[in-house]
């Protein structure tokens, strides 16, 4: 794999890296490597409790940082949030959850960076006059840090790019209850602070038109992505949080 010019390869003891010159440019997705338990601490495999001794050697999971013995901590699959160039060694639980993440890197982030379209109500833009198209072609920006909008005609305004690592909350718009008992989503609704840290919301509504069917899995593609998001701002308060205690 080659290197551009504003990424580097780094060692780490899981493998090799390749990450943003700049921490600040990597990827909104991008994880730290846990601290390993140390061997002294972890007589034991974590999962099956198999003891240690010189014929059951210990692994460290790249992903949780806990001991296993090599039947508790077999496969190595891929971890593009830490940013390794291949494979690692995982737990059983971070194997699921790699394997989930893989299947977002794999298929719903490219439905984010393709893009689709939009009707936008967004209270960073001009109250719209008549004659103004509010619809944009919305998609995430290839180093996944921002989300764009392109317009789709003359008449439209333009709308500053979002920092993904900005946006507050998600919220799915629906339908009032159908007769089937359902809800249909119409659209999203996000809270972002902008580059002064002025928040704003921003609603996306799904055309109805051809593009309907792209735009509901732009939406889905979105929310899988502010899950994943929201997972590691909870895991660094919880980190935070247990290092003040000490
Ligand atoms: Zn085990
Ligand atoms: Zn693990």
């Amino acid at each position: 794999m080659m290197a551009s010019c504003d990424k580097k390869l780094v060692r780490s003891k899981s493998g090799l890296k390749i990450v943003a010159l700049n921490e600040n440019l990597n990827s909104p997705f991008t994880i730290s490597e846990p601290k390993w338990i140390p061997d002294n601490e972890c007589p034991r495999c974590m999962n099956c409790d198999a003891k240690f001794d010189f014929l059951k050697r210990r692994h460290h999971c790249r992903r949780c940082g806990k001991c296993f013995c090599s039947e508790c901590c077999t496969a190595k699959i891929s971890l593009p949030r830490m940013c390794f160039v291949d494979p690692v060694r995982q737990c059983a639980k971070c194997t699921q959850i790699s394997a989930r993440e893989g299947e977002f890197f794999e298929k719903h982030l490219k439905t984010l960076q393709n893009g689709s379209s939009f009707h936008i109500n967004s209270t960073s833009l001009p109250e719209p006059d008549d004659n103004a198209s509010m619809s944009f072609l919305c998609k995430m920006s290839k180093d996944q840090r921002f989300l764009l909008f392109e317009c789709q005609s003359d008449m439209c305004p333009e709308h500053s790019p979002i920092e993904v690592s900005h946006i507050d909350s998600v919220q799915i718009l629906s339908t009032d209850l159908l007769p089937t008992g359902n809800k249909a989503a119409t659209g999203l609704s996000l809270s972002y602070k902008d580059c002064d840290a002025t928040q704003h919301r921003l609603e996306m509504i799904c055309p109805e038109n051809s593009q309907k069917r792209q735009s509901m899995l732009w939406l889905a593609a979105m929310q899988k992505a502010m899950k994943m998001l929201t997972e590691n701002k909870e895991t660094m308060a919880m980190i935070s949080s247990l290092s003040e205690e000490k």
